[in-house]
Parts: structure tokens; C-alpha cells; sequence
């Protein structure tokens, strides 16, 4: 097991206990059936992401061997290569997500992660392993385009996978606290917006780690009701879609229209 799945796992476990003293929302019914569906879920992208691991290793072998890459195009040395990798790996992230909320095909399989009727710790891992397989054979592109090395790659994930559990948890954190953050990295604040059935929500706030890429890029959104939030699409949230076999055939559904649940406000709008 890798150190950023080790790492993920004790942080989810302290989460997942945390939210139950301290929760945003209150009064959550079948907390722990929520979570099991959705860790169940993640254990298949789980395993569709080791079977795909070698891949990613290939890739940036190869890269290497070849002197491939833009660190090696700029000459660099390892910190600050290691600094920019770091950096234009989130920027892509950002605009991986992004794809997947505009073509149409990528968002059957991404609408996955956002029909969960609630939304805390375990959201962060809810996948659908086919959304898990495409993105791994990009970020394979990625990785070999920008030379980024393996530790790299690995201390990303670790700190990717922090975030994200922390910007998806249930967790009250203090509005001062979490506008700090805000400053640089992607809080619950921001992420739950993303989460919204209103559409203009969500298509917003992209950001896997860094907040600069929404506010450069113009997506940035914030509620002044965040407890008013309703989490999911406006379709395949009944608790009969939320069993994994079933999530596993999302994908095969059609789009639902996603312009009914309206838009309000404008994007953009900075905190
Ligand atoms: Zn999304
Ligand atoms: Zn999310």
C-alpha cells in the first residue's frame, strides 16, 4: 500500500470521527450505511487505480530515460522543478475537472461523485472506476509532459488526498478559520458550492488543492447560506441510485437536462 493511501485512511478514519462531534450539518440519519456505499464504491476505483498504477510508473520512466519533459526543456534543478511540477500538476487537475463538468461524456461518469444526497468525508473517494481509468491514462500524458518525477507524484497525491477529504467532510469548521485557508487552498466552503443541485454552483469552484486557479480563471463561487445547500443534481439522488452496482451503471443512463435547476448570481465573485 502506498503512503498516500496509508496517510488517506488514518485521515478519513479521524474525519469520519470527527464529523460525528462536530457537524456543519446536523442531524445526519444512516450516516455509517452513507459511508459503507460509498467506501464500497471506492474500493473498485481502488482497485481499477492499482491495476492502472504501473502506468503512471511506465510513464515517468520513460520521461526520464528520454530526457522528456518541460523541467528538463528549462534546464532545472530538482527544487525548483520540483515546485513547478507540483504546482502544474493541480493547474491540470483544475482543468481535468473542468472537462469533465463540460463534455458530455466525461461527466457520465463524473456526475457519479456529484449525485451523493449528502456530502461529507466519504464523498471524497466516491468514483466511478471508469472516471478513475480515464483520468489515470491522462495524467499519464501529463506526467510525461511535464518530467515530473515519481516522489513528486506521490507527495502530490499525499497532500491532494488531504485536502480533499477535508474539503468534503461534514466537519463545523470556523468561518474565520476556513476563510484563512480559502486564501490557498480549497476548504469546505468553496467545495461544498460545488456540490450544489443549482447548476451555476456547480460549475464552479473546480480547484482540487489550490484556490488561485478559480480565481484566476474566473469560476470562484461562494454561498452567504452555505446551510441552505442542497447537495447532489436534481436526479439519481433516491436511495435506491446510492447502492455501488447501481452507481456502476450510471454512466449507461442519459444526461439529465441541467439547465432546469436555474443559476443566480454571479460567478465570480471573491472572498
Ligand atoms: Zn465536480
Ligand atoms: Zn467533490
Amino acid at each position: 500500500m502506498s503512503i498516500d493511501t496509508i496517510i488517506g485512511l488514518i485521515a478519513l478514519v479521524a474525519l469520519f470521527a470527527a464529523e460525528g462531534f462536530l457537524p456543519a450539518y446536523a442531524g445526519r440519519e444512516q450516516r455509517l450505511r452513507h459511508g459503507a456505499e460509498n467506501l464500497a464504491l471506492a474500493a473498485m476505483s481502488a482497485a481499477v487505480a492499482a491495476v492502472a498504477a504501473p502506468l503512471l510508473v511506465l510513464s515517468v520512466e520513460y520521461a526520464a530515460a528520454r530526457d522528456l519533459g518541460l523541467c528538463h526543456a528549462l534546464g532545472l534543478g530538482w527544487p525548483a522543478c520540483a515546485a513547478l511540477t507540483f504546482v502544474l500538476f493541480d493547474l491540470w487537475m483544475y482543468a481535468w475537472h473542468r472537462a469533465n463538468h463540460q463534455v458530455p461524456f466525461l461527466w457520465r461518469f463524473h456526475r457519479v461523485h456529484h449525485t451523493d444526497p449528502a456530502m461529507d468525508s466519504t464523498t471524497a473517494l466516491r468514483f466511478h472506476p471508469g472516471e478513475i481509468l480515464l483520468s489515470t491514462l491522462a495524467n499519464c500524458l501529463v506526467l510525461m509532459a511535464l518530467g515530473m518525477s515519481l516522489g513528486m507524484l506521490v507527495l502530490y497525491k499525499t497532500v491532494m488526498v488531504l485536502v480533499i477529504l477535508f474539503h468534503h467532510s461534514n466537519l463545523d469548521v470556523p468561518a474565520r478559520l476556513d476563510a484563512r485557508l480559502r486564501r490557498i487552498i480549497v476548504p469546505p466552503s468553496m467545495h461544498r458550492v460545488h456540490h450544489s443541485a443549482v447548476r451555476a454552483e456547480t460549475d464552479s469552484n473546480y480547484g482540487t488543492v489550490f484556490s488561485l486557479w478559480d480565481r484566476l480563471f474566473r469560476s470562484f463561487r461562494l454561498r452567504d447560506d452555505p446551510e441552505a445547500i442542497r447537495f447532489g443534481i436534481g436526479a439519481y439522488d433516491e436511495a435506491a441510485w446510492q447502492r455501488p452496482l447501481r452507481l456502476l451503471r450510471l454512466p449507461l443512463e442519459p444526461n439529465q437536462s441541467r439547465t432546469a435547476t436555474g443559476a443566480d448570481g454571479p460567478v465570480g465573485a471573491q472572498s
